[in-house]
């Protein structure tokens, strides 16, 4: 249930509320909007229904979240867009995140160098895996602690949050030393005692669509992620399974405007796992851009040829610059800005 206050409800009447909300057992969550507070009763939706908060000193009126997800609802919010701060930078709402750096952290020259030439370029985050999910048991697993310590350096030397996938609970604490958002990967995004581990570290995190999931499904994995109190969730499209063999994936760009109007997080968009071809990894981020995506979390490498993992998909750091400056201007036909430093 979600109970809209008055614009003129006083601190008193919310605490009111909210006490009477948690006598039934429901967990009351607070949401303050510009206008008006919005608390989202979740619970036992009859025995929130029976204390018959319409009549109660300060609330407007009672409504029932129709959707199976209920904290990551459009509605709990009001139609207003989330936006987070990570690291002094700024994403949803007006502001646009560029995520860039490479599949997988390989060596201190490769991280290193790729974190100056995206920094350069106005990325926002960088990106970068100590541990991979690959298809395969015997292909490269990652760095592990190594490649966090690389990621420390890089963080320390061009100040850039990082964005580095969490795979299991057990890597959770020396992730989280330098980890300023935890990457849900999209085979994981069903792993539902990873995704409540996650939730209770507080920390940021980027929930990649799996890639035969309904965007219900995601949001019934974002759901998992704020119910333990953490309320920064990313959304991240990155590509889908269908009948079509001629790239990787397929990108479903529709999944921008339609989380958007089911859901008040911000969403971004991975075109390099989508396509798995640096060549279309330019339409597709402009696409995305237009269409109102949040940001793009794209891999780049300073020799893509020797990458140890996804090299085909990553754009050339010398052409990175070029292609930011492309992005801008497509974001900025959805209105948006390129948040920075
Ligand atoms: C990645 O970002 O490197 C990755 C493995 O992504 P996904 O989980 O979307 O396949
Ligand atoms: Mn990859």
């Amino acid at each position: 249930m979600m109970i809209v206050m008055k614009p003129n409800a006083t601190q008193e009447e919310i605490e009111h509320v909210l006490a009477r909300v948690r006598s039934v057992g429901a967990r009351a969550h607070v949401s303050k909007g510009e206008e008006v507070t919005v608390i989202g009763a979740i619970g036992d939706r009859e025995h929130v229904a029976r204390l018959e908060l319409e009549g109660a000193p300060g609330v407007s009126q009672v409504v029932p979240i129709l959707k199976p997800y209920k904290l990551s609802s459009a509605q709990l919010r009001a139609g207003e867009r989330s936006v987070f701060e990570i690291g002094g930078r700024r994403i949803g709402g007006e502001h646009f995140a560029l995520i860039a750096g490479p599949c997988t952290v390989e060596s201190r020259e490769q991280v290193l160098e790729t974190a100056r030439v995206v920094k350069d370029a106005g990325a926002a985050m960088f990106r970068g895996g100590a541990y991979k999910p690959r298809t395969s048991p015997y292909a490269f697993q990652g760095l592990g602690q190594e490649g966090l310590r690389l990621l420390a350096e890089a963080k320390e030397r061009y100040g850039m949050p990082i964005v580095t996938e969490l795979m299991d609970v057990r890597d959770l604490e020396p992730v989280l030393e330098v980890a300023d958002v935890l990457q849900i990967g999209a085979r994981n995004m069903q792993n539902y005692t990873l995704l409540a581990e996650v939730g209770r570290s507080g920390c940021p995190v980027l929930l990649k669509r799996g890639f035969s999931a309904t965007l219900e499904e995601l949001l019934m994995a974002a759901e998992y992620i704020l119910k333990e109190g953490n309320e920064k969730v990313i959304l991240c499209e990155r590509g889908i399974r269908t009948f079509e063999t001629a790239y990787r994936f397929t990108l479903d760009l529709m999944a921008v405007p339609v989380l958007k109007q089911l859901s008040h997080l911000p969403v971004v968009v991975d075109p390099s796992h989508a396509a798995g071809r640096r060549d279309l990894i330019e339409p597709l981020s402009l696409a995305a851009a237009a269409a109102g995506a949040d940001g793009i979390i794209v891999e780049v490498h300073p020799n893509p040829e020797e990458a140890i993992c996804d090299g085909p998909q990553a754009l050339r750091a010398d052409e990175f610059a070029e292609y930011a400056a492309l992005v801008e201007r497509a974001a900025a036909v959805a209105g948006k800005v390129f948040t920075h430093a």
